[in-house]
């Protein structure tokens, strides 16, 4: 062999095994004994020039020291701990809570840069229950049959009186209560069907029976309640003679929810005749979705004890309490328009009103515990109501547009057989698609007794953007018919509506650049929470002995992640183990190669910038998209398989998880490009992008497979919009357009007919209604087929239809007046409500006629 090839040979080995040993993970111990070995043989067989042998016994010196415990402990993690103190990042109790709230599931996974997939295949698929399904099937579709969204939106600005009480009776507001408060009991996968079929049809009926179902009164109840509290409240919630809002917002704290300055001074006062210890409250809230219909608030407010009549502290934090309307000093009554999707959502405010310590959601001893019990809710209920909402809203999309862009023709053609509109299609599909998973997938994991924070927050924020993207390309691919509202739209209300789903529980651009990856960070993070806790352990040798632990093994883990984004991004990942040898077993390989990428530069990004990665927006932005497309996709392949891997499928799930790791490789190069660290930056590009960005998006081809499988009937297109409203039935536009796409492919052979009769001069006329009458004519079709193609004709001529109106109906929908001076007099009031809120209607109609005199 000649001196190269020996050298080679050398370095090969030692380099592969280093790489090997790193890449899967093998102990300190085995790896020092390993590496040693080599270098022995080196020693005895190899050719070594000094220099070489000197900078290979300092690295193997490198790997030896780690496993000198006590040296170690002394000469590098005790200073190393001291520095770190120095430079630990400062939280608020608040940051410190939102941190503690809910677990780690397959988040963590994806922190770790080597997923075990076992873990989220061995979970269950969701399913419904009979009494669940027969809730969707029943109910569920009467309501939405009940509902006209032109009605409820503008002529009356609410849902009418019968669906509110259908949706008392039905107990739509208590699909979370238990059954022995006289709840559903559902689980949270039914829950989050139930309203992507209503999201389905209408957003103020979703909007309405989401509400009381996600963070609100019931919720805080059944997990912090005293047994009193639940006894007094749940059974009214249940039966909806109670009506819940959750009131955190106020003018002067949105995004930053916790500097609210609402607030509860502990006294002395006189309750129902009797003098007690309570709370004198004063507050001013706003866009409370629920509070003009409600009949208990959930109040969010700081509470002070200046007098100590409750304990030693002057200010114990935010607190939450339940507070009936009908006391003296709650105003309650009028309404935000918000963007003309009439839920019911308004202000409220409380001026001294005095209400018993026991008020306090679970009694006096949770006082100042209001924060950390809304974090915690939030970590599974931001999963839940506005991604499926958004799902839903997605489905509906779907099977509108594909069946719309096949129906209606330009050009001589149905307009979905042009590119342009069929990428605008396959991104519908794809994005439907996306949705879907993540809600049902997440929802089954909160079932198994997951409280996946960070997921949760993914879900919040990109579920309402896909919805937003879909409620977009929905508007686009439908041309004007989407544009002129009136009862014949569909597309745009969903479309005004997508702003709303987008701000709420945390607006977007806050949970992207500072929820997902600056909670994520932290709680995922392998080692990086137990370094933090072990600096600040109070006991500091106890503190340095974990501290010791868990830096070292931060630092093989680092490593670790090199050696395999490096070799993973060598060879795309083509080796790396997949839970299954299925056609998609590519798709868990990019992901596999993406987390161990993400976990190396998430560890060099918070070593390089500390606590400053939190405010850098851009850069922790990036990396939590990274983050939120490996869980997306994630939950892509397993939707899949929890579907029961349909053939049919498959290009969606290709389609969707290669636009998401797409996003991810796209994102990760723009977090390295604008990482103020430059060489670390090049450093970190050499390890995660040695053949440079290789990852390409769905092709052409594949999104016409998208486009093929939303625009013809068939299992795949029913699958992707299970949940939508589909009634074959008047006023239902998805089950009308169904109808006329069916028929469409019926009339194929007869279409043909007319086609050929073209060709041949029988039929002369351009347009189909007089085509038919020709071809009858002219004994191409019989009679029962142009009846046929007549009537298939006129179905698709209304579905074409926009609306009009006359001039003078603008500005004064005659419904909406009515309906409006009903609402004001109290008249569209869910029926239920008690007639001891008598009072604070009061306080609205004079409020209304002071505000008329002021005019
Ligand atoms: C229709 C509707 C229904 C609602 N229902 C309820 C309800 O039932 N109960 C309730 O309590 N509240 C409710 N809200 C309030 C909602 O939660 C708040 O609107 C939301 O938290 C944002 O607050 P804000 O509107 O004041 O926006 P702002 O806080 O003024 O934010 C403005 C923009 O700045 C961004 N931003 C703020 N801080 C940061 C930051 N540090 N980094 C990056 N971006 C940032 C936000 O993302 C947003 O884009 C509702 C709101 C709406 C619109």
């Amino acid at each position: 062999m000649s001196d190269f090839l020996l050298s080679l040979f050398w370095f090969l080995l030692f380099f592969g095994s280093a790489v090997y040993l790193a890449y899967n993970r093998v102990n300190l111990l085995t790896s020092t004994v390993s590496m040693g070995a080599i270098l022995l043989a080196y020693l005895f067989y190899g050719d070594w020039h000094p220099l070489w042998l000197l900078v290979l016994i300092v690295a193997y010196a490198a790997l030896v020291v780690p496993n000198l415990l006590e040296f170690r402990r002394e000469r590098i993690t005790r200073p190393a701990l001291e520095a770190y103190r120095k430079m630990l990042p400062s939280m608020s109790d608040t940051e410190r809570e939102a941190l503690e709230a809910g677990n780690v599931w397959w988040d963590g996974e994806l922190f770790s840069g080597m997923p075990d997939w076992d873990r989220l295949m061995s979970f269950p698929a969701p399913e419904l229950s009979e009494e669940e399904q027969a809730f969707i099937d029943g109910p569920c579709e009467e309501l939405c049959s009940m509902l006209d969204d032109w009605e409820v939106c503008d002529q009356r600005g609410d849902m009418p009186p019968e669906a509110w009480a259908f949706i008392k009776k039905h107990r739509f507001f208590a699909m979370i209560i238990p059954k022995q408060y006289g709840g559903l009991e559902f689980s949270a996968y039914a829950n989050a069907m139930v309203i992507a079929k209503l999201a389905s049809r209408s957003s103020v009926a979703s909007s309405t029976v989401g509400v009381p179902n996600s963070l609100g009164p019931a919720e805080l109840l059944m997990h912090y309640g005293t047994d009193e509290q639940k006894q007094r409240w749940l059974p009214g919630l249940a039966s909806g003679d109670e009506i819940p809002c959750f009131a955190l917002t106020s003018p002067q704290a949105g995004s930053d929810a916790a500097a609210l300055i609402d607030n509860g001074v502990v006294c002395k006062g006189t309750f129902n005749g009797k003098q007690t210890i309570g709370i004198r409250l004063n507050w001013e809230k706003r866009y409370i979705t629920l509070a003009p219909v409600a009949t208990v608030l959930g109040l969010a407010f700081k509470l002070y004890d200046p007098d100590h009549l409750i304990g030693d502290k002057d200010e114990y934090g935010i607190t939450s309490a339940l507070i009936p309307v009908d006391l003296p000093g709650v105003e309650i009554g009028r309404r935000h328009n918000p963007l003309t999707i009439p839920f019911q959502n308004g202000p409220t405010s409380g001026k001294d009103v005095f209400v018993p310590l026991d008020y306090i959601i679970g009694g006096p001893e949770n006082a100042g515990k209001g924060w950390k019990m809304l974090v915690e809710l939030l970590s599974v209920g931001r999963a839940i109501t506005l991604p499926s909402t958004a799902a839903g809203g997605g489905q509906a999309a779907a099977y509108a547009s594909g069946a719309y862009t096949q129906l209606r023709r330009q050009f001589g053609l149905p307009v979905a057989r042009f590119d342009g509109v069929g990428e605008a299609l396959a991104r519908i599909a794809g994005h439907a698609y996306i949705m879907n998973a993540a809600v049902s997938v997440t929802a089954g994991a909160i079932d198994q007794g997951e409280k996946p924070a960070v997921p949760s927050a993914i879900l919040k924020y990109h579920c309402t953007e896909l919805g937003r993207k879909v409620a977009n390309d929905t508007m686009d691919v439908h041309g004007g018919k989407a544009i002129m509202m009136g009862p014949r739209n569909y597309a745009g209300r969903p479309y005004m509506a997508t702003p709303i789903a987008i701000t709420v529980e945390g607006a977007n651009i806050l949970t992207r650049s500072l929820i997902i990856f600056g909670q994520g960070a932290m709680r995922c993070h392998p080692f990086v929470l137990r370094e933090l806790q072990a600096a600040q352990d109070k006991d500091t040798e106890r503190g340095l002995v974990e501290f010791d632990d868990a830096l070292f093994s931060h630092l093989g883990y680092a490593i670790s992640n090199a050696a395999r984004a490096f070799f993973l991004a060598l060879t795309h990942a083509k080796f790396s183990r997949v839970p299954l040898n299925t056609p998609t077993r590519r798709y868990y390989q990019n992901v596999n190669r993406y987390s161990a990428a993400f976990a190396l530069t998430t560890d060099f990004a918070m070593l390089t910038l500390g606590g400053k990665l939190k405010i850098k927006e851009l850069l922790s932005a990036r990396l939590g998209d990274v983050l939120s497309c490996m869980y997306l996709a994630s939950t892509v392949l397993k939707h899949f398989e929890n579907q029961g891997r349909r053939a049919t499928d498959i290009p969606l799930v290709e389609w969707s998880v290669r636009t998401l790791m797409y996003h991810a490789q796209e994102q990760l190069h723009s977090f390295l490009r604008n990482f103020p660290n430059r060489p670390i930056a090049f450093l970190l590009r050499c390890i995660v992008f040695p053949r440079g960005r290789t990852y390409s998006s769905p092709s052409d081809e594949l999104g016409r497979k998208l486009v093929t499988l939303i625009t013809e009937t068939g299992e795949a297109r029913e699958r992707l919009s299970e949940q939508a409203f589909k009634a074959n039935e008047p006023g239902s536009p998805l089950g009308l357009l169904q109808e006329a796409l069916e028929l469409s492919e019926r009339h194929l052979p007869m279409e043909k007919k007319l086609k050929q009769a073209q060709r041949e001069g029988l039929i002369v006329s351009e347009y189909l209604g007089h085509q038919i009458d020709e071809a009858e004519r002219a004994e191409v079709i019989s009679k029962a087929e142009a009846a046929e193609l007549r009537d298939y004709h006129e179905k698709v001529q209304f579905l074409m239809s926009v609306d009009d109106f006359a001039p003078d109906e603008f500005g004064r929908r005659a419904g909406g007046e009515e309906a409006a001076a009903a609402t004001a007099a109290g008249e569209q009031k869910p029926p239920a409500r008690k007639a001891k809120k008598k009072t604070s209607r009061k306080k609205v109609s004079k409020k209304k006629s002071k505000a008329k005199a002021g005019n």
